[in-house]
């Protein structure tokens, strides 16, 4: 889609530094990471949020949340415990309108979440 940062991520057009890439998600270091491990895993494809992604290819959102899984154990948190984050709309802090969920993780995590 024309004017998404994310979209010129995967088209290469702006860089990223990439730590999982399959044929239909990408992940890769959040640019102001709010952990030790912050990672943003998207579909390369463009939906606008989670809820887009699941009412429109509920097979690509698996892969998404199994590639965010495979991130946490390749950055050596699933054990200890991780965050999978997906801001959801303007109230939520979506401030990237194409899906993305946020591997957060390396340190403990205060619940609600502020
Ligand atoms: P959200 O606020 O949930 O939409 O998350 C958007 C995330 O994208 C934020 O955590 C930003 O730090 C991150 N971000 C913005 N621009 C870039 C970029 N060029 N490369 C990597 N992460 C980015
Ligand atoms: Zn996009």
């Amino acid at each position: 889609m024309a004017d998404c940062l994310f979209c010129a991520i995967v088209a290469g057009e702006i860089p990223a530094t990439t730590v999982l890439e399959t044929d239909r998600i990408l992940a890769f270091r959040d640019i102001n990471p709010q952990a030790p491990t912050h990672v943003l895993v998207i579909s390369k494809e463009h939906y606008p949020d989670v809820a887009a992604l699941a009412a429109a290819d509920s097979g690509l959102l698996g892969e998404l949340v199994t590639g965010a899984h495979r991130v946490a154990v390749d950055e050596g948190v699933s054990d200890t415990g991780y965050r999978l984050v997906f801001n959801t709309g303007a109230q939520a802090g979506q401030t990237v309108p194409h899906v993305h969920g946020h591997v957060l993780g390396g340190r403990s995590f205060r619940w609600p979440p502020g």
